[in-house]
């Protein structure tokens, strides 16, 4: 297939590429041409604008920060939706507010062009290994003929329901992922306090019923004062941020997810917005007054 993508940051370039080695002709835009000149390796060519990238694909990939940077390159006379042939399919695979992703699947569905939300979870090492979990939002026909694009992806892609409904799914997965990571950094933080070989506790953990992706992961970085972003503090904050509005829509209280927010601001606060989020255990240690063996 022809596959136009757009957003070539962390979680776009490997994508990008790895639907390249798939065997799909991949253009690719994004905001610098850094980014673009970047996954030439892997065969992606380059595109010269959202329009010129959507105008001759089958498929169009978006993979942007957040929800007004979607529905900036979807709308307008320079945008995704005007420039897209009738019966193309949009999939913006980017985290946004499930309501704005419904109401750009109505939007794209008025002037001709089909659309999926499948945002994803696995991480920047998920997305270079093509094994991300992929959850998916619009018509079950239009998931079934997305299939082979998303599989070059992911190891499961997963039809949840309704545009929209991708999103929402992901919240759900945000809520479990930011409280594990928040698990995660005070039980490293109690190891470091408690004067025992925090590494040592990491193996054990890892080995028993409370391991899990972000320990594996992400507890050694921690440990490593490692906090070089696979995953940007101020990107997690915008999740908790959707996560905090769908709560309220649904009238369901989220105490550990309403917590773990301020820890991430408090993160961000001190400078950390650009870290990834392993910087979260950065907070408790200061919360300890512990000296942070990155300072
Ligand atoms: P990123 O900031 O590294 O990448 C976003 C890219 O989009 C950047 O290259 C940026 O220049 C480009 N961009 C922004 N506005 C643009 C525009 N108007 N036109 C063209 N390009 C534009 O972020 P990321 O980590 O790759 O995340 C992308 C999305 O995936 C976010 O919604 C994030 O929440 C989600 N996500 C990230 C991870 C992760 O681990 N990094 C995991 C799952 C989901």
């Amino acid at each position: 297939m022809k596959i136009g993508f757009i957003g070539l940051g962390i979680m776009g370039k490997p994508m990008a590429r790895n639907l390249a080695r798939a065997g799909h002709t991949v253009v690719g835009f994004s905001r610098t041409r850094a980014s673009i000149d970047a996954v030439a390796d892997a065969g992606v060519r380059a595109g010269a604008s959202v329009a010129d990238v959507a105008s001759g694909a089958d498929v169009v990939i978006t993979m942007l920060p957040d929800g007004p940077d979607v529905a900036a390159v979807a709308r307008g006379e320079a945008g995704l939706l005007a420039a897209a042939r009738a019966g193309t399919l949009w999939i913006d695979m980017s985290t946004i507010d499930p309501a704005l992703a419904a109401a750009l699947a109505a939007e794209a569905r008025a002037v001709g062009v089909r659309s999926l939300d499948a945002p994803v979870s696995g991480g920047d090492t998920g997305a270079i290994a093509g094994t991300l979990a992929i959850m998916v939002g619009g018509e079950r026909a239009d998931f079934d003929a997305a299939l082979p694009v998303l599989e070059a992806l992911g190891r499961a892609v997963i039809y949840i329901g309704p545009a929209g409904h991708g999103q929402s799914a992901k919240l759900c997965n945000q809520v479990v992922g930011a409280l594990t990571l928040l698990a995660v950094s005070e039980g490293l933080v109690l190891a470091e306090r408690s004067g025992v070989d925090a590494a040592a506790v990491l193996r054990a953990v890892s080995a028993g019923a409370a391991a899990s992706w972000m320990l594996e992961h992400l507890g050694p970085r921690m440990l490593a004062g490692d906090f070089r972003a696979g995953f940007f503090v101020d990107l997690q904050l915008k999740d908790l941020r959707l996560v905090a509005d769908q709560a309220r829509r649904a009238a369901t209280p989220l105490p550990g997810a309403a917590l773990v927010e301020q820890l991430f601001r408090a993160v961000s606060a001190a400078g950390g917005g650009r870290l990834g989020t392993q910087a979260l255990i950065t907070a408790l240690r200061r919360l300890a007054a512990a000296p942070d063996p990155i300072e």
